[in-house]
C-alpha cells in the first residue's frame, strides 16, 4: 500500500536520478557502519514516527541474531561505527551486551535514544552505563518549544526530554562525551539550514535550561508509515511528494547513507537503510549471518520515490543533512 501510494503521487525517483547524473542506479562507496535495528518495541508512540513503534509492538532482536551482528563486525574490519536503533533499543534485553561486545571491539557505538527512556522503570542506570561505555548517543529532540515536541511525541515528553538532557550533561554529555540531538520538521516544509538551527536550539536549550550538546542533526520527514499516514488522511501527500521532488539536490547524491551502510532488521534480514526496511524492501545481499564485503560492494542500491526525502534541499540522512 505505502509503495503504490508513494507511486501514484510522485515523479519515479530512478527517472530523476538517471536525468541529473547519467545513471540508473547507486551504487556502494566503503562500507563505514552497520546500523541495527533491533526492533519495533518502544515506550513511546509519536506522530511521525517511520518505525511504527509502540509499547505495543513485540518485534525484538533475539540473542541468536544479535551474535550474528557481533560475528559480522568481527570479520569486517572496514566498519568502525555500530548505530544501534529501534523502536527504544534499550528496552531489548540484548542491547548491553550489543554495546559491550561492539566496543570491546573497538567500534563506535551510537545509541539512537528517545531519551525519555531514562525514566523508565528499570532503567534508572541507562545513562551511567552509556557513559561507562563512552557511547556515542543521537537523541531525538523535535523542538526546543515545548508545545512543538510534545505536538509530535506526546503529551510531557519536552519536560522529561529536558530532565534526561540535565542527567546526560552532569555525566559528561555535552562535554566530553558526544551527544548530538536530532530535528525534524512538525509540518509539511523541508528542515530547515542545518547551522541556523543548531544556533538557535543552542541558544536557548543553554538559557532556557543550561543544557549542553555538541551538534544538532536536521532530518526531513520521511513519507512512510504513521507520517505517510497523516499525508493522505489530510490528502497531502501529493503536495508533499511534488515538494521533495522539486527541491532535489545532487549535490547530496555522494553523501546518502545507504552508501556506506548496511542496515540489519530485528530479523537479521539485511537492508540498504531503515527507511528501505519499514518499506519491506530488502538488500540483494541477503542476511546478517551471510554478509560480505565482496557481496556489500557488488550491489545496488534499492531505490523508490521515497527517496526523494533525502535528496530534497539540504539532505536528509541519520546524521543529518548532506550539504550546506
Ligand atoms: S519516533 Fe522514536 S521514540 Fe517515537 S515512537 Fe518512533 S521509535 Fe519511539
Ligand atoms: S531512502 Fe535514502 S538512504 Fe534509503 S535507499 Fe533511499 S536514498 Fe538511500
Amino acid at each position: 500500500m505505502q509503495l503504490k501510494a508513494l507511486s501514484d503521487t510522485a515523479p519515479d525517483f530512478t527517472a530523476r536520478l538517471a536525468e541529473i547524473s547519467g545513471q540508473r542506479r547507486l551504487g556502494a562507496a566503503e562500507l563505514q557502519t552497520l546500523q541495527i535495528n533491533v526492533g519495533k518495541v518502544c515506550n513511546q508512540a509519536c506522530r511521525h514516527c517511520h518505525v511504527d513503534a509502540s509499547p505495543m509492538r513485540s518485534e525484538s532482536m533475539n540473542a541468536e541474531v544479535a551474535q550474528l551482528c557481533l560475528q559480522a563486525l568481527a570479520r569486517l574490519p572496514g566498519v568502525d561505527t555500530v548505530d544501534i536503533t529501534g523502536g527504544a533499543p534499550e528496552l531489548n534485553p540484548n542491547f548491553r551486551m550489543l554495546v559491550r561486545e561492539s566496543r570491546a571491539l573497538g567500534k563506535l557505538v551510537i545509541d539512537r535514544c528517545n531519551l525519555t527512556i531514562l525514566q523508565e522503570p528499570g532503567q534508572e542506570d541507562l545513562a551511567e552505563f552509556l557513559a561507562s561505555q563512552q557511547a556515542e548517543i543521537v537523541a531525538s529532540l523535535p523542538h526546543f518549544a515545548a508545545a512543538r515536541t510534545d505536538q509530535q511525541r506526546g503529551r510531557g515528553v519536552f519536560e522529561r526530554s529536558i530532565a534526561a538532557l540535565r542527567k546526560l550533561n552532569e555525566l559528561g554529555y555535552g562535554d566530553q562525551l558526544r551527544l548530538n540531538l536530532v530535528y525534524n520538521p512538525s509540518g509539511l516544509f523541508l528542515a530547515g539550514q542545518q547551522a541556523q538551527l543548531e544556533r538557535e536550539f543552542r541558544e536557548r536549550l543553554a538559557a532556557d535550561f543550561g543544557i549542553r550538546f555538541h551538534n544538532l542533526y536536521c532530518m526531513n520527514n520521511m513519507p512512510i508509515s504513521r507520517f505517510l499516514e497523516s499525508l493522505l488522511r489530510a490528502n497531502k501527500l501529493e503536495e508533499y511528494m511534488s515538494m521533495l521532488a522539486g527541491a532535489f539536490n545532487p549535490a547530496t547524491l555522494d553523501g546518502l547513507m545507504c552508501r556506506r551502510q548496511v542496515s540489519v532488521g530485528y530479523d537479521g534480514q539485511l537492508y540498504d537503510c531503515d527507511f528501505n526496511q519499514m518499506l519491506e524492501l530488502p538488500a540483494a545481499i541477503g542476511h546478517i549471518g551471510d554478509l560480505n564485503q565482496a557481496d556489500w560492494e557488488a550491489r545496488s542500491i534499492v531505490l523508490h520515490n521515497h527517496c526523494f526525502a533525502c535528496t530534497a534541499g539540504s539532505g536528509s540522512s541519520c546524521g543529518g543533512a548532506l550539504s550546506a
